[in-house]
């Protein structure tokens, strides 16, 4: 036998035997989410997203953990995926229990790719959360009591489907409305003849002039909306900061903010933040995004992208620490693979069973 394929074997040379526990594996996959409706926002329009997941097992416990690369941030389901085998080895080897410094090392030697490396952590800090037999919220010393409300979200689309469904989400007391297209006042009007419910709206970068964000917000500013979200380009600090000086609503970050290194040059441009998992890199770096804003006196919020049970439900054993939560990625799909957290009118109810307490659909 050739070194190379002795290598490559090592399973049919050395069989699991009775009483013994098989070594580590991880496995990776990419899954496919339909939606249930169409989403379009000003940077997409989609009837399924493909997202990352990867289950970690050793010593009898099994993590899982999801990444949702998005065309926003040049990633793919594809790339996430080669970049985690590309870590297979180290992640196989190393001790799960010291996972900041084995997620540390990950951050060291993949570039970019961050809805991957969140996969990755949501799967160790699940798997430590399980072997601890304590939820992800006893992990980090919150009491899932403290679950703020999630929004519900109401992607783009024309006026009738806008009312259809804002309707449906009848059982939500706070919704959150993409605008940033042409049609924000007919979509903005489309909800409000349904509800009078408290608004979040996200441009999602949509406004390309400040002038032009002004103009918008201060209509917003009428109709019942809390927050204005990422009204003009990433790169527009200074033009956001003009912005935030004439309107009346907070103004948050979100595609302006990735990581804990964007946060001190936000500070003044902007009220606050969102925090994903999959821009971020997972739980861990989300934790320090959340003290670090707090720190520098900025709202925090914990947001997601279209994805299932699994990252959404580790987002939400963060949410007790934070002011606003937009986690409803889960309950936009229509083929989610597992159960977690749960929304009872709007409000978050954490899973008791240790890791995230996912359970198969
Ligand atoms: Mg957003």
């Amino acid at each position: 036998m050739k070194r190379r394929s002795f290598l490559a074997a090592p399973a049919i040379l050395a069989p699991a035997l009775p009483g013994f526990a098989p070594g580590p594996t991880m496995e990776t996959r990419i899954v496919r989410l339909n939606l249930q409706h169409t989403w379009t926002t000003t940077m997409s329009s989609s009837a399924y997203r493909d997202t990352l997941h990867v289950s970690y097992a050793r010593d009898g416990v099994t993590g899982h953990g999801e990444g949702a690369p998005i065309v926003r941030y040049h990633e793919d389901a594809a790339q996430a995926r080669e970049a985690v085998e590309s870590v297979r080895g180290m992640l196989l080897e190393r001790n799960p229990m010291q996972f900041a410094k084995l997620m540390a090392e990950v951050f060291r030697r993949v570039p970019g790719q961050w809805a991957g490396k969140a996969a990755i952590d949501i799967a160790l800090m699940d798997w430590v959360g399980q072997k601890l037999g304590i939820p992800l919220y006893t992990y980090f010393g919150l009491d899932p009591q403290d679950t703020p409300l999630t929004t519900f979200s109401i992607g783009i689309d024309t006026p009738e489907i806008t009312r259809q469904k804002t309707s449906e989400a009848a059982d939500f007391p706070i919704l959150k409305v993409k605008v940033g297209l042409e049609t924000d006042e007919p979509t903005i009007e489309a909800v409000r003849s349904v509800t009078s419910k408290p608004l979040r709206v996200d441009a999602n970068e949509g406004w390309k002039d400040k002038e032009e964000a002004v103009r918008k917000i201060n209509w917003l500013e009428k109709h019942g909306v809390e927050f204005i979200e990422q009204p003009l380009p990433a790169e527009m600090i200074e033009e956001t900061r003009w912005v935030r000086s004439r309107v009346h609503i907070p103004v948050i970050a979100d595609e302006a903010c990735q990581r804990a290194s964007d946060i001190p040059k936000l500070k003044d441009a902007f009220d606050g933040v969102n925090i994903k998992l999959d821009k971020s890199g997972g739980i861990l770096e989300a934790y320090r995004m959340i003290q670090i804003a707090k720190a520098l006196g900025m709202k925090t919020m914990l947001g997601c992208m279209i994805s299932s049970s699994v990252s959404v439900t580790a987002a939400a054993h963060l949410s007790p620490l934070v002011d606003y939560a937009d986690l409803d990625g889960n309950l936009l799909i229509a083929n989610d693979p597992f159960h977690g957290v749960k929304v009872e009118k709007g409000k978050l109810i954490l899973p008791a069973r240790p890791g995230l307490g996912l359970t198969p659909a």
